[in-house]
């Protein structure tokens, strides 16, 4: 008991007291020691200094904690700033393990990082609010937000925010497509929530298949299960609950266990469209043997408490299926503020935000939209290639030269990636080989392109632009080049580092986003993964399911995060997937 109270009496003097821990840290020497001291560093600024100071520092308000908010905030470091965080939700998912989540393989506290976790560690001025923005005023620069805690605050849980600059990274929300019946029946993985939701709802299948007087019938409709969608997240789902029942189920519910259906429905003629085709190849084959009934071409047009019907996108026949559960991952769809704010800076008939290549929101100042929520929208080099030539030409002559065009060629590269991209797939080295190509061979070094010339040349070069995915990768990527923007605001403002302004005077602040493709996985069940890495390197199996579990190890955004997430995969090897339904 005596210890029992000396444990508590020291263990919350260690939390509560900063100078305590680190007094702790310096006695233990030793690398890990190091960082929990950086981490023990208390944010600790008397209210009254930090309110005065917060007065003359210029504001950001970021909007949702997700991927691309999180690692904006976790990168950003000058403490001139003000930030207020605002989001209904007061952590941070890894969504690339909700599919894990969905059967038990990781716990969901394992994929969750708690926001003020995450702002407390800064030497910079971070607050967060719990609350939704529902409609953002960009003349007046106020965010109007509401509290979900709504039952606490005596009718006041609205309020309105003031920013200098607004950071807004409030993802996508699934995507229905209006069909009848979808957000009634079916069960989404987007939250961490859902993920919960449908591990309890797959757990109560079996349970209630196992209970007496049901028809075999009946007991068959229970156990189908029906994934809509074969994106990467719907494969995941399919593969893991597949898993599920092979490994645990067949021990525990071994009465009802050659019942369990499960069928998976894409719309397109193929799954994970967005892999290598060999890749493809290898699910389709390996579902198959695993007795997972791919459906491709069939798209759902409606789905009732107990069926789910489908016409085939071919033939047009029409079909019924009953099912016992359906998880339906097709897509995402634009949140209903930022459709709001769309409207209101003439954005209209688009899904998501358009921003520049610096991920500002065009048409408004001071705003900044990444992630999920918005899209680069690259500039044609051919909207501006005659401003290009009369920037190169820099004698007037109304020719270039290859010197001329040579000496803005690194700002081309810079401002249009869609030039450098160009050159790479067509194996050409400089504009000298382009011109080659748009005018035959006998272009010297010392040749002069007159505009028609020179816009012929690059008349290709747009046909390389991209849209960037909606992935974590994108997103988390977005927010580490804001943050260094926004590290860097006054040095870039003396001394600009951006490429040359095509259509104004003097250089871009800042060099635009670029977004390096690091590689992605297709989990397939089993142990086996799917990895496709930058320069078409395909490589599936056991391997790289190593390769997965430490990417996403590394990847976690804490150590506690980690620690949990290995510790759980560790669990599960050892005792299998628990099936409690709780
Ligand atoms: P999110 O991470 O969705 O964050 C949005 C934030 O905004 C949330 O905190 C939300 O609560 C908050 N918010 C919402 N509305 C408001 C509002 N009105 N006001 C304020 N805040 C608001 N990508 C990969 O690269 N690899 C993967 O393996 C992968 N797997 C995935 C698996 C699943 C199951 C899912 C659902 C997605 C997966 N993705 C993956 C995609 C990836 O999760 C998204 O691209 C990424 O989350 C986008 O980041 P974001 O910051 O734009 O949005
Ligand atoms: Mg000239």
């Amino acid at each position: 008991m005596q210890r029992m109270m000396l444990f508590e009496r020291f263990s919350r003097s260690f939390r509560e007291n900063p100078s305590f821990s680190k007094l702790l840290v310096v006695l233990t020497v030793s690398g890990s020691g190091l960082v929990a001291y950086s981490e023990a560093q208390s944010p600790g600024v008397p209210v009254a200094t930090e309110a005065s100071e917060a007065n003359k520092k210029k504001r950001i308000v970021v909007l949702g904690t997700g991927w691309a908010a999180t690692s904006f905030l976790k990168n950003l470091k000058d403490p001139s700033y003000d930030v207020q965080v605002i989001s209904p939700r007061n952590y941070f998912a890894f969504t690339p393990l909700l599919p894990s989540v969905t059967c038990g393989t990781v716990e969901s506290r394992s994929v969750v990082e708690p926001v003020r976790n995450i702002i407390r560690k800064k030497g910079v001025d971070m607050h967060y609010l719990e609350a939704e923005c529902f409609k953002i005023d960009a003349a007046n620069k106020k965010v109007h937000c509401r509290s979900n805690l709504n039952n606490n605050l005596n009718g006041e849980e609205e309020f309105v925010v003031d920013y200098d600059y607004l950071v807004i990274s409030v993802g996508a929300r699934v995507n229905t497509f209006n069909i009848p019946g979808v957000s009634e029946n079916c069960h989404f993985l987007k939250e961490v929530e859902d993920a919960q939701r449908i591990r309890r709802t797959v757990i109560d299948c079996f349970e209630r298949a196992s209970l007496p007087n049901l028809s075999d019938e009946e007991r068959k409709r229970i156990l189908h299960f029906v994934i809509v969608g074969g994106g990467p997240t719907g494969v995941e789902f399919s593969a893991q609950l597949h898993d599920f029942v092979n490994e645990d189920v067949v021990r525990l519910y071994p009465d009802v266990k050659d019942l369990v259906k499960i069928t998976l429905l894409e719309a397109t003629d193929h799954i994970l469209s967005m892999f290598d085709k060999r890749i493809t190849a290898f699910a389709e084959e390996k579902f198959q043997r695993d007795g997972i009934q791919l459906k491709t071409g069939s798209m759902v047009v409606g789905v009732s408490d107990k069926e789910l019907s489908t016409k085939q996108a071919k033939s047009g026949e029409k079909s019924v299926m009953p099912y016992g559960m359906v998880v339906w991952s097709t897509g995402i769809g634009t949140r209903p503020v930022i459709m709001d704010f769309m409207k209101q800076i003439g954005q209209v008939s688009r899904r998501v935000l358009a921003t520049d290549e610096w991920l500002r929101v065009e048409g408004s100042d001071n705003i900044y939209a990444l992630g999920d929520c918005a899209t680069i929208n690259q500039r044609k080099i051919m909207e501006d290639v005659s401003a290009i030539f009369s920037k190169a030409d820099k004698d007037n002559s109304g020719t270039l030269t290859v010197k001329e065009f040579q000496e803005v060629s690194k700002d081309i590269c810079e401002r249009y990636p869609q030039f450098e991209l160009h050159l790479k797939n067509h194996k050409m080295h400089t504009l000298v080989d382009l011109l080659k190509e748009s005018k035959g061979d006998a272009v010297k070094e010392t040749v002069e392109v007159n505009i028609e010339e020179f816009k012929s040349a690059l008349s290709q070069v747009d046909s390389q632009m991209k849209f960037l995915p909606a992935t974590a990768q994108v997103a988390s990527q977005q927010g580490v080049y804001l943050a260094k923007c926004f590290n860097r605001m006054k040095e870039c403002e003396t001394n600009p580092e951006g490429p040359l302004r095509i259509r104004g005077e003097g250089r871009h602040r800042f060099r635009p986003f670029r977004y390096k493709h690091l590689g992605q996985f297709a989990p397939l069940g089993g142990e086996q993964t799917a990895a496709q890495l930058p320069g078409d390197w395909v490589s599936i199996g056991h391997s790289s399911q190593w390769l997965w579990y430490s990417v996403y190890a590394s990847k976690q955004v804490s150590w506690r995060t980690r620690v949990y997430v290995i510790s759980d995969w560790t669990r599960r090897f050892i005792f299998g997937r628990d099936s409690s339904r709780i």
